[in-house]
């Protein structure tokens, strides 16, 4: 039977974590590398956005995590760790984690992408208006720039196709303008619907 098959029969075609019918795909959970052989779920799209840090986490959106993390497969109690880690600051969250056990093999997987460091908030890449960049995007120049040492022609209203996400700095991406690639601050651009 194919992945996708098999999900869709193990979870009575639902998402794993939310319990939602609808825009379902295969969640990968990483690192991919690990040779388990079970480490797919499915997943919704809301989800899975907010999974992959494309969208802001809400908290509304996860109290099925209450009913996930008592799954009977491994991966879905292992991302049902991490995304009550990122909420561990919020009670409901840490009751939870309280309450959950996985033994030390999948404790160790579950933190290997370290969803239990950090202050769970995550960073996201914004564009002037706020609305949230992610790599592949257009975006529009706000305003000239000003490439110290170069005849770049960057004018207000320059469109730069398929952006890439600057990792470790929110406020910059990577683009090309004339065919050279540069970095430009978030800041100064507008993502393009
Ligand atoms: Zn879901």
């Amino acid at each position: 039977m194919k992945t996708l098959d098999k999900l869709m029969a193990r979870s009575g075609n639902q998402c794993e974590l939310c319990a939602a019918t609808e825009n379902l795909s295969i969640y990968d959970v990483p690192p991919t590398a690990s040779n388990l052989s079970d480490r797919e779920i499915l997943a919704c799209e809301t989800c899975l956005n907010q999974i992959e840090k494309k969208e802001e986490l809400n908290a509304g959106h996860w109290q099925s995590l209450s009913t996930s993390m008592w799954n009977e497969n491994l991966p879905v109690q292992v991302v049902s760790w991490r995304m009550l880690n990122r909420f561990r600051n919020e009670s409901w969250a840490a009751d939870l984690l309280d309450m959950m056990y996985l033994d030390d093999e999948t404790l160790d997987w579950a933190k290997q992408t370290g969803d239990h460091e950090g202050d769970g908030s995550i960073d996201l890449h914004k564009d002037c208006n706020g609305n949230i960049l992610i790599g592949g995007d257009t975006v529009t120049l706000i305003k000239d720039l000003d490439v110290k040492g170069s005849t770049l022609n960057a004018k207000i209203g320059t469109a730069v196709r398929n952006i890439r996400l600057v990792h470790d700095n929110t406020e910059q991406i990577e683009g090309k303008i004339d065919g050279q690639q540069i970095v430009i601050l978030t800041k100064y651009v507008k993502k393009q619907n």
